[in-house]
């Protein structure tokens, strides 16, 4: 028995031998072959198992026990197609030429166990195989051949005979097992081989290997693509010296020499070679007792990105130097509210809280600096905390502002977003234009005073009451408020003035007006001078009493002026007064009446002896109630 295992042992040897050496060539003749590899396999695999046919433990008269199925099996399943049909053609071939009572039985195994790996193949398809799935396909191929030798007649025979189908069976099992695992490890180190390779060969850096004398072991493609060479292998075996000017090799070989005498590598070092900017780094390589034998360089090239950065630091100056020059402060804040870029004029525009206008300084300080020193005019100190809150916190909104400072002068403060949510501040002087504008307000607002005072007595003159008059009448028709109007006439005046001269005749009109101010007195009662020595009093939401009321306090109030009127039959100078009163419904359409019947009124004062007061209500357009 012993004998028998023996031989199955160096049976297991042969073909683990075959299938191992096939695995380890099958890399170089993958590179060498490409393409054919598969036909290689299926004769190795073949010969492998005429081999194990060879070595064959001859268990009777044509039958023979070995361990053939294992190669066959791992042809189809690793091999594919073409593998799988050349090896069982060699292998049934050569079995057929044998002979014996089980050839044509031994041929059908060879192809069933050929036909069961290719199976695998196809069904796996592009997955690679795990450890696994090689474990379970061993099991298989042991179970297709105990049935095989159950159902197959001469096979069946000699199984019975010598009861080794099992242990055949079984060691062949075993024998793919571990010819599977040789295959499928050989299969690993080649994808890590080939992860490696690619890695390096396609580098964006420029990767290389040298040996002790700084010359090229190996080198990537961007290599041969910097010095134009087609193949990495015309690059082998050459320097620096071969490659660059000799000061330029010069210097490398050195660089490089020292990186390998010292065993200190180099870290990032500039290099500048056919005009671009690289970035060098050298490591020493060391054998197993740790002595240098050549370095492995890996260079950058970053000439775009020192172009990059050279036209950054370009613009960046050209930026501060515009920012320097401008009249304006300028300032820009992050997204956060930190001060990120500001001039020396934005810092000088606000004096006071100049100090806090710093680059990393946040808005809420700057803002809170500007409340302490009460830079601001027009801020509510009282609630300076709420302030500064929502000050910092419209930072980052579209907003032009015109503020005006502790000293009278004004800041405009324009903030504008950019899309990336800095808030950019364009901070201007707008002293003078500010006080222009003020200086113009004012003359504007003279200038309309004027136009609608009276230049003698100062009071409202005829234009602005007209004016008055149209807007108060339609006010009152809206609201239907009563209004009501005096018109007030001198009496005997040519008289006065040709008595006691135009100076006096003026003198008295300006005491009129005085006296006219001082009766009618609620903030929207309108007194104006109507023309000559004629004055009107407009008295919204009056009714005719109190018109009678102001009207009567006028005729008191230049009764105690009492200015002499030698030619008047009173003796000092007395007004008539014409009072119309109208509910505002009545004055919507025609408000001209108002008018027209205090002018009505007064000329009746006339003609019943002047000096008196007549008023006249105006109920609807037909009936005009009058009492004196
Ligand atoms: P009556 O009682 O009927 O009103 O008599 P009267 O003399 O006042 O007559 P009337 O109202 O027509 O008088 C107008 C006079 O007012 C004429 C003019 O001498 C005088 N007068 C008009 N405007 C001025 C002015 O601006 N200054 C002066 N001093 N007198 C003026
Ligand atoms: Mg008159
Ligand atoms: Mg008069």
């Amino acid at each position: 028995m012993n004998g028998i295992w023996g031989q199955f042992v160096g049976n297991l040897a042969f073909v683990s031998l075959a299938i191992s050496i096939w695995a380890h060539l099958s890399i170089w003749l993958r590179r060498r072959f490409a393409g054919h590899d598969k036909i290689l396999f299926g004769l190795m695999a073949g010969v492998a198992s005429i081999g194990s046919i060879l070595l064959a433990v001859d268990f009777g008269p044509g039958i023979h026990m070995d361990l053939r199925f294992a190669p066959l099996a791992l042809a189809g399943m690793f091999g594919g197609p073409l593998a799988a049909a050349l090896s069982a053609f060699l292998a049934a071939a050569f079995r057929a030429a044998l002979g014996g009572v089980s050839a044509i039985d031994g041929v059908i195994a060879i192809l069933a166990v050929t036909g069961m790996g290719l199976s695998v193949n196809l069904v796996m398809k592009k997955r690679s195989p795990t450890l696994l799935s090689v474990v379970v396909f061993g099991v298989a191929v042991g179970g297709l051949l105990t049935v095989l030798m159950a159902v197959l007649p001469t096979l069946s025979k000699a199984h019975a005979l010598a009861a080794m189908g099992l242990p055949m069976a079984a060691m062949n099992c075993a024998a793919t097992i571990v010819c599977g695992f040789i295959v499928l490890t050989t299969q690993h180190l080649e994808l890590e081989r080939r992860m490696l390779e690619t890695a390096f060969s396609q580098s964006p850096d420029y990767l290389y290997v040298k040996d002790r004398d700084s010359r090229f072991i190996t080198v990537n493609e961007n290599m041969i693509r910097l010095y134009r060479f087609k193949t990495t292998v015309e690059m082998v075996g050459l320097s620096d010296f071969d490659l660059h000017p000799q000061k330029l090799a010069e210097e490398l070989y050195h660089r490089e020499q020292e990186v390998m005498r010292t065993g200190v590598p180099l870290l990032d070092s500039l290099e500048h070679i056919e005009g671009r900017d690289l970035l060098a780094s050298k490591v020493p390589l060391r054998d197993k007792e740790g002595r240098v034998i050549g370095l492995a360089g890996v260079t950058r090239d970053i000439t775009d990105r020192t172009a990059l950065e050279r036209e950054l630091r370009e613009s960046k100056n050209l930026l501060s130097h515009a920012m320097a020059g401008m009249s304006d402060g300028f300032a820009m804040f992050d997204r956060q509210g930190y001060l990120i870029f500001c001039n020396e004029q934005y810092r000088n525009a606000f004096p006071l809280s100049g100090s806090a206008r710093v680059v990393g300084a946040h808005i809420s300080d700057i803002v809170r600096q500007t409340a302490e020193t009460r830079e601001r005019l027009n801020v509510p100190y009282d609630s300076v905390d709420e302030w500064i809150t929502v000050a910092t916190s419209t930072l980052h909104r579209n907003k032009d502002e015109e503020v005006q400072l502790h000293n009278g002068d004004w800041r405009s403060i324009k903030t504008r977003l950019a899309t990336d949510g800095t808030a950019m501040v364009v901070v201007s002087d707008i002293t003078v234009m500010k006080q222009a504008e003020i200086a113009l307000r004012l003359s504007a607002e003279q200038l309309k005073n004027l136009a609608e005072t009276d230049g003698l007595t100062g009071i409202v003159n005829r234009r602005a009451f007209d004016e008055a008059f149209m807007r108060e009448a339609a006010r009152c028709a809206r609201g239907n408020a009563p209004l009501s109007l005096l018109m007030i006439d001198l009496d005997r005046f040519k008289a006065y003035n040709d008595t006691y001269g135009h100076p006096a005749g003026d003198q008295c009109l300006r005491l009129v007006s005085k006296c006219l101010l001082n009766s009618a007195k609620r903030p929207g009662d309108i007194v104006a001078r109507y023309g000559g020595e004629e004055f009107v009093v407009l008295l919204p939401e009056a009714d005719e009493k109190a018109a009678a009321v102001v009207a009567e306090k006028f005729a008191r109030l230049l009764g105690e002026e009492n200015i002499v009127h030698a030619q008047s039959e009173f003796g000092h100078v007395t007004a008539s007064i014409g009072i119309a009163s109208a509910m505002g419904h009545l004055l919507q359409a025609e408000p001209g009446r108002l008018l027209s019947e205090a002018d009505a009124a007064l000329y009746e004062a006339k003609m019943r002896g002047r000096n008196r007061i007549l008023v006249r209500v105006l109920a609807d357009a037909a009936d005009v109630k009058l009492a004196g």
